[in-house]
């Protein structure tokens, strides 16, 4: 037995509702998957391939928990969305498979250094530092497919301090749950533990100190933070 040089970090875990708890491997994002925020930013919102980036597992902000502003930035936004949870890995999964491999769905918020991911587009550099900061991914909990289905439709929207600033339906995401795991799935091999933020509708927009944030996800779930 080789000894550890320190202690390993804890498990990063998000409650499942109930009692139980799901353990997260990684967490992965999907940019662009409402035309309506693709046009907000500028972009083209024909049907390219869904496009992925990455925050650190440690990243996650227990919903209900506070999240402190983050440094490096005067331009904090939210982007509320769709978490997809897996259950199951594999590779190379089949769109007509994809739902097998889903063992839940969370309201989420890809907190995002907007004036760091800009700078970063502007000059062709990665995003990491606009979207993977810490604590830049507060999620509620976790309701396992067994219990609410797979949702294609609902609301989805956010209030920031009562009043609402991102509202739309599941309908609208270009990219369906499983188109999103199927072509992630072929990039990496998914694993149990493997989280999928899946796109933000419009009305993207900045936050500051003391701000509440309520999210709400029609027959999913919710998720809560304030910005401290
Ligand atoms: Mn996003």
């Amino acid at each position: 037995m080789t000894e550890l040089v320190f202690p390993a970090p804890a498990t990063i875990t998000v409650p499942v509702a109930g009692d139980k708890l799901f353990p997260v491997r990684r967490v992965f994002c999907v940019g662009r998957n409402y035309a309506a925020h693709v046009r907000e930013m500028g972009g083209d919102p024909s049907r390219e391939a869904p496009f992925f980036f990455s925050k650190p597992a440690d990243a996650l902000v227990d919903g209900g928990e506070d999240m402190p502003y983050p440094p490096a930035t005067s331009d904090l936004h939210h982007e509320m969305e769709l978490v997809i949870a897996i259950g199951v890995g594999g590779a190379n999964i089949p769109e007509s498979a994809a739902l097998g491999h889903v063992f839940g769905y969370a309201a989420g918020l890809d907190m995002t250094r907007r004036d760091l991911q800009g700078q970063a587009k502007k000059e062709g550099k990665p995003w990491d530092m606009g979207k993977g900061f810490d604590h830049s991914a507060p999620i509620g909990e976790i309701a396992p497919a067994a219990r609410i289905g797979h949702p294609t439709r609902g609301r989805i929207e956010l209030r920031v301090n009562g009043a609402l600033r991102q509202g739309a339906d599941l309908a609208n995401m270009i990219w369906s749950v499983p188109e999103i795991v199927a072509c992630l799935s072929r990039l990496v091999r998914l694993a149990p533990g493997d989280l999928i933020f899946s796109g933000t509708p419009e009305g993207v927009a900045a936050v500051v100190r003391g701000d509440v944030l309520e999210g709400a996800v029609e027959g999913v779930g919710t998720v809560r933070t304030r910005v401290v």
